[in-house]
């Protein structure tokens, strides 16, 4: 029996309630807040009379902490899943830590608002003594560990597929497989082909701000950035087949060089149409990726805004993708003095997602993994006062629901490495 408060009502929100629905016993009350309330009370209405689950709906502005700590207060739950956007990550944090209440989310804290000269000073300092540009970074939920640990509390972070299952599969490795993992391959593959010449698989904010930024990858205790797509390397993919993929910055990098002792060497790629590529640099080219405010005809555009208004809801993809994900990671290492190698990845087919959730593989990939970080949380096998990545938590239990829950995984002892 548990109470949980759900922010967001996107793409991988829909997918997460609906999983936590299908496990009603454990999700026995849930309120769906969002910005938009509709679109709460759209989907609560489409899961009348399919679970047993007590669904509530409420609007909230999740930038303003004090919306979300009166809501928490109001509603009392016993977790806060923060499926809204990284933008919201510290306000529903502070709300947290008010009221008393675990956090999870699904992706670290960047802000909206680049141009904000404070953010700013501290995210040039963070580029010239970290050596990546990226926008997003732990420092800022990292603060957060001492307070969350004398408030006896967990936050749980970034429990999506990557960064999330990537994590679990790196802490399973590490206590399964090796006895010494040298290097880390995360491998983002998505086969799969909605039919449009150009639109993403999340927000595409979000998105094009992290595909258009320079890559970086870890080696030999420190970062080394690169222009952006400038790494390629092609990747026979499990029940894809062959793709392009290149090296991206994420966040998990980050967690994992901290967590994984001894690694040499971590990066991430992720794969890429031509046609995704090129209008990405046109888009780039004219400036409709930028954040910082145009003024239009008396109003202030930002135009990577304006340009999600045009492309179609990631949301909306589900009826029209067809193909699969594979994602995954590849480790090379010691296992009883004997070099080693393994892919852990989960393979996900868009059109089954499609008709068990409505909704396209990327959603549910990051969807379900949402609902089992919560689970973990809930049912207390996973209970420790902190700030944490997935991967500081024992693996066992949140490998076995993956499995349970629609995201199966399997390991190739002998895979192709990437050059
Ligand atoms: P969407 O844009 O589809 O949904 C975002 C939701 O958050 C919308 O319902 C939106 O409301 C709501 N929202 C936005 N701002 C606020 C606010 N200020 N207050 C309250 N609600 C707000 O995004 P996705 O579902 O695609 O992505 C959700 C999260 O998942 C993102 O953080 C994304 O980065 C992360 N993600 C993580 C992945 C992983 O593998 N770890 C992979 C993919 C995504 P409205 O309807 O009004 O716009």
């Amino acid at each position: 029996m548990s109470k949980v408060l759900i922010i967001g009502c996107g793409g991988v929100a829909n997918v997460a309630i609906r999983k936590c629905c299908q496990c009603d016993d454990l999700f026995t009350d849930i309120c769906i807040a969002s910005r938009t309330k509709s679109k709460c009370d759209a989907l609560k209405a489409d899961l009348e009379g399919k679970t047993k689950t007590r669904i509530t709906t409420a609007q909230v502005n999740a930038d303003d902490a004090s919306q979300v700590a009166a809501l928490i207060r109001e509603y009392q739950p016993d977790l806060v899943m923060n499926i809204a956007l990284p933008y919201q990550d510290l306000a529903i944090m502070d709300a947290c830590l008010e009221c008393g209440v675990n956090y999870l989310d699904t992706a670290n804290y960047e802000p909206e608002d680049l141009s904000d000269p404070a953010w700013r000073a501290n995210y040039e300092k963070r580029c010239k003594e970290e050596g990546f540009s990226a926008y997003f970074d732990y420092s800022y939920q990292w603060a957060y560990k001492e307070k969350f640990e004398k408030a006896g509390l967990t936050a749980l972070l970034g429990t999506g597929f990557d960064p999330g299952v990537t994590q679990a599969y790196c802490a399973y490795a590490q206590k399964h497989l090796f006895d010494q993992i040298d290097t880390i391959d995360i491998l983002d593959c998505n086969g799969g082909d909605h039919g449009y010449p150009f639109a993403t698989n999340f927000n595409p904010e979000v998105n094009l701000r992290e595909v258009s930024a320079p890559g970086s990858y870890w080696e030999d205790g420190h970062w080394v950035e690169i222009p952006a797509m400038s790494i390629k390397r092609e990747y026979d993919f499990d029940q894809v087949g062959q793709k392009d993929m290149y090296l991206l910055h994420h966040e998990e990098i980050e967690s994992l060089a901290k967590n994984i002792p001894g690694v040499k060497r971590i990066r991430f790629f992720m794969t890429f149409g031509q046609s995704y590529l090129t209008h990405m640099k046109c888009l780039e080219n004219v400036g409709m990726l930028s954040t910082e405010p145009v003024e239009f005809e008396g109003h202030k555009i930002v135009p990577i805004q304006f340009l999600k208004a045009l492309l179609p809801d990631p949301a909306t993809l589900g009826p029209r993708t067809v193909g699969k994900t594979n994602i995954g990671c590849i480790f090379t290492g010691k296992k009883d003095g004997q070099e080693k190698k393994a892919y852990i990845y989960n393979i996900c087919d868009h059109q089954e997602c499609y008709k068990e959730v409505g909704s396209q593989a990327i959603s549910y990939t990051t969807g379900v993994p949402a609902m089992v970080g919560a689970m973990m949380l809930l049912t207390g096998k996973w209970s420790k006062p902190g700030v944490y990545t997935v991967e500081e938590f024992d693996p066992d239990p949140y490998m076995d629901a993956l499995n349970q829950w629609g995201l199966p995984w399997q390991i190739d002892e002998n895979p192709a490495l990437v050059d």
